[in-house]
């Protein structure tokens, strides 16, 4: 078991002070972010900066998310406990143990096999209980889901995706090359009229890439 010293519980209240301060609301969201160790997600060369509302590098050119994105997206997805959520882009696995500790079984995927290695076994080892695959989130799994989040920067909505949400159910994603701007979008039925889209402001993700890397 990776440690959690009082010095990082007193960070992490601090980053979740900060959270509230910028308008994150829902209470299930804050209490997973005070109880999720992000520096556990981390090199500990990263360990003194862990807390602050900064993306990091985690490796394979990739980045563990601000923690005020997180929240953000944690937020537009509106879960309850119990709900089947599909990641796509798990990276640090952060963002999917936070889900996690919400209550979501959670699903999610990687297309590169270096950080889906590592962050199978930290989540695993940690009792982080998501089923992770490697694969190619264009095309998303078989199933289908309550809330679908994507944590890259995606530059159209993906078809496959949109098929395997539940219809009442919802999608978290960023949308844009370069810049993106958050969408969340309600499926209200199967075709495109009854999807409903709203936007909540510009951010910066690194790229959803095509297909499964080989390395
Ligand atoms: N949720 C992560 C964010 C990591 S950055 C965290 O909190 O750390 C986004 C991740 O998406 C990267 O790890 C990248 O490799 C992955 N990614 C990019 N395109 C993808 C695709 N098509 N399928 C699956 N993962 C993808």
């Amino acid at each position: 078991m990776r440690q959690d010293s009082f010095r990082h519980k007193g960070l992490r209240q601090q980053m979740v002070d900060g959270l509230r301060a910028k308008g994150i609301n829902d209470e299930a969201v804050l209490k997973a972010m005070n109880e999720v160790p992000r520096h556990w997600f981390l090199d500990s060369a990263l360990d003194a900066l862990a807390y602050e509302d900064r993306a990091l590098k985690i490796g394979c050119e990739q980045t563990i998310s601000h923690p005020s994105t997180v929240a953000m997206q944690s937020q537009l997805l509106d879960l309850q406990r119990g709900m089947k959520v599909l990641e796509i882009g798990t990276g640090s696995g952060y963002q999917t143990a936070v889900l996690c500790r919400m209550g979501a079984k959670v699903f999610t995927i990687e297309r590169q096999k270096g950080l889906f290695e590592q962050t199978r076994k930290l989540l695993a080892d940690e009792g982080f209980r998501a089923q992770c695959f490697l694969g190619d989130g264009y095309q998303g799994l078989n199933g289908s889901y309550d809330r679908i989040i994507v944590t890259c920067g995606a530059p159209e909505i993906p078809a496959a995706l949109m098929a395997q949400l539940k219809v009442g159910g919802i999608m978290v994603i960023p949308l844009g090359d370069g810049e993106q701007e958050m969408l969340r979008i309600t499926k209200r039925g199967d075709s495109r009229e009854e999807w409903q889209i709203e936007k909540f402001g510009t951010y910066s993700f690194v790229p959803m890439l095509n297909g499964k890397a080989m390395k």
